[in-house]
């Protein structure tokens, strides 16, 4: 899914401060997932920001609500009514649901509830781990299933740094697996050691996140 955590509240605050009504709006999907944008998050921050700001006297009407998806225009279109004479959105939805709604309301002072953080897997109840950096050309089948663009501190393709900790962690934590550690150990038990030792093609970058903005594009799909 995709993760992201709340804004410090004084920076919240800060762009909320001089408004009249504000629509703070949510999104049912991943980031209620991960507990900072869905409904239960935006009914808590509400009361949160709305005293913050009555008490250094400057309050302002905040109005609420929670799409089920921020991230498709069909979900967005049956809210508009609801942003009818609000003078700013605050979205809790990640950057792509935020950056769309900020798209249909052009006229609207918008703002961050959130920062994006990760594609992460949820490991345990409250705990978050990074599971993807849409590379944009997945080495998954040459990983023994475990992403090393992701997962390994230096994004190292090839084996481990050296700075693998006698317990397996990597050197950046004691909490933090080497991942290198985790493919060696997976291909061991597979009896396929062998296969990390052969020469391999040489990564795409070109696709990653790093080369500029993307397009997808599937002609099949096109109207
Ligand atoms: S190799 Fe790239 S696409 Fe595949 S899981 Fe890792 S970051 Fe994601
Ligand atoms: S210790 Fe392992 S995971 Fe950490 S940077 Fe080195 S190779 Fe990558």
């Amino acid at each position: 899914m995709i993760t992201a955590e709340w804004k410090p509240i004084p920076e919240l605050v800060g762009y909320l401060r001089g408004h009249q009504k504000v629509l703070l709006l949510g999104c049912a999907t991943c980031v209620a997932e991960c507990a900072a944008g869905g409904e239960r998050e935006v009914e808590t921050l509400a009361p949160l920001l709305r005293m913050a700001l009555a008490k250094e006297g400057s309050p302002v009407e905040i109005i609420t609500g929670t799409l089920e998806r921020q991230c498709e225009p069909e979900f967005i279109e049956p809210f508009v009514p609801a942003a009818e004479g609000v003078d700013a959105i605050m979205s809790l939805a990640c950057g792509i649901g935020m950056q769309l709604l900020a798209e249909r309301f052009p006229q609207i002072a918008f703002y961050p509830g959130v920062n994006t953080t990760s594609l992460s897997l949820r490991e345990a109840p409250g705990l978050w781990t990074t599971r993807c950096a849409a590379c944009g050309d997945c080495v998954l089948g040459e990983t023994f299933g475990l992403c090393p663009v992701s997962r390994c501190a230096k994004s190292l393709l090839n084996g481990p740094c050296g700075g693998t900790r006698t317990s397996g962690s990597c050197e950046i934590s004691e909490d933090t697996p080497c991942i290198w550690n985790l493919i060696v150990e997976r291909a061991k038990a597979r009896g396929q050691l062998d296969r990390l030792s052969a020469v391999r093609r040489p990564k795409d970058w070109s696709n990653s996140p790093a080369g500029g903005p993307k397009r997808m594009l599937r002609e099949d799909l096109r109207p």
